[in-house]
């Protein structure tokens, strides 16, 4: 078992990710400093003598830690376009890039191994599809989402520097849109948004005419995948491309959840967000043939599964209604 910090810890992936690693046995250090994630993420971990938690942000070194630690995953940072444009870019520039330097710094210190979370975002609005590890992106730089994909991209350039220069034991995941239960209703993500919208009756809101392309992965497929690459030999780096390969149009997406949901919630059309990109795919030949790993759980489970978390969460699902 092993002494594991996982920073962004209570961000909708980084709570999957504690409880995974607590359950299996792992002391688990968790930092945040909560701007989009949530304690009640995490509230389920406080019982267990294995968890600890650390209000902190990561763009400030963390002090002294009391144990030493094995593995970090490098999670912190806002993923959703509401949360990280705008009046927050520069921090969302500053967490990326400061926040990598911090958690490699201890890294090093720690001789630990440290799994960044790359995005698909570092290929743009992509020009190659699906998208292959080899493609090097079609990003550009002074757009209001260039504080995430660039940050994301300077991170990965720093991982690498530090792996050759200073001989840390480094690994790079990129992340394809992923969705499921401890989404934040309020961040502004397309499923989230979807699901909540046709459970409170409101219209749901599409960008653009719908025809751009998004593929979804399960949070549970993409916990497994993650904790298999943090396991993988030395001196496998990645990146690795992680994300599920079934594509939808974000009408598609629209209609599954209208009908999922069975509400009368309409459809209406907004303008399309500055350089959203058009299509999205991962290829996933490399997970598969280095970690054995593709996902088990399709867009249509995967969506029964999150209408029921919102359900519950918002309190006003159709079991809630039907009492
Ligand atoms: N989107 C939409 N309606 C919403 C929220 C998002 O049509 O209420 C679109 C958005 O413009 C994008 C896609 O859905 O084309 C995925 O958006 P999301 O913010 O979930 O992820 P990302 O853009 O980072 O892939």
């Amino acid at each position: 078992m092993s002494n594991i910090l996982v920073s962004g810890g209570t961000g909708f992936l980084g709570a999957h990710l504690c409880a995974r690693l607590v359950a299996d046995g792992n002391l688990v250090v968790c930092v945040d400093n909560n701007y989009t994630g949530s304690i009640e993420n995490i509230e389920e971990l406080f019982n267990r003598p294995n968890f600890f938690f650390i209000k902190h942000d990561v763009t400030n070194p963390l002090g002294k830690l009391t144990r030493h630690i094995d593995q970090i995953y490098n999670l912190a940072c806002p993923a959703s376009p509401p949360a990280y444009q705008g009046k927050h870019a520069i921090m969302t520039t500053k967490t990326n890039v400061l926040g990598a330097i911090n958690m490699l710094e201890l890294a090093k210190s720690n001789n630990a191994t440290i799994l960044q979370t790359s995005t698909s975002e570092v290929y743009g609005d992509p020009l190659e599809h699906p998208q292959k590890e080899t493609y090097r992106g079609n990003v550009n730089p002074i757009s209001m989402r260039a504080c995430y994909d660039e940050g994301k991209r300077c991170a990965e350039s720093l991982f690498f520097d530090y792996y050759r220069n200073e001989g840390v034991d480094i690994k790079v995941v990129r992340i394809f849109n992923a969705y499921g239960p401890k989404m934040n209703p309020d961040d502004g993500r397309v499923i989230s948004n979807f699901i909540c919208q046709a459970l409170r009756g409101e219209a749901i809101t599409i960008y653009g005419d719908g025809s751009q392309t998004r593929s979804f992965c399960y949070v549970d497929d993409l916990i497994e995948v993650i904790v298999r690459m943090m396991g993988s030999k030395r001196g496998f780096t990645g990146p690795v491309n992680i994300g599920n390969p079934g594509e939808f149009t974000i009408r598609e997406l629209a209609e599954k959840v209208i009908a999922k949901v069975g509400g009368k919630s309409k459809i209406v059309y907004h303008s399309l967000p500055s350089d959203d990109p058009t299509r999205r795919r991962p290829d996933i030949t490399l997970a598969k043939s280095k970690l054995d790993w593709e996902p088990k759980i399709a867009l249509d489970e995967g969506l029964d599964r999150t209408i029921a978390y919102f359900e519950q969460k918002l309190g006003i699902g159709l079991g809630v209604l039907a009492i």
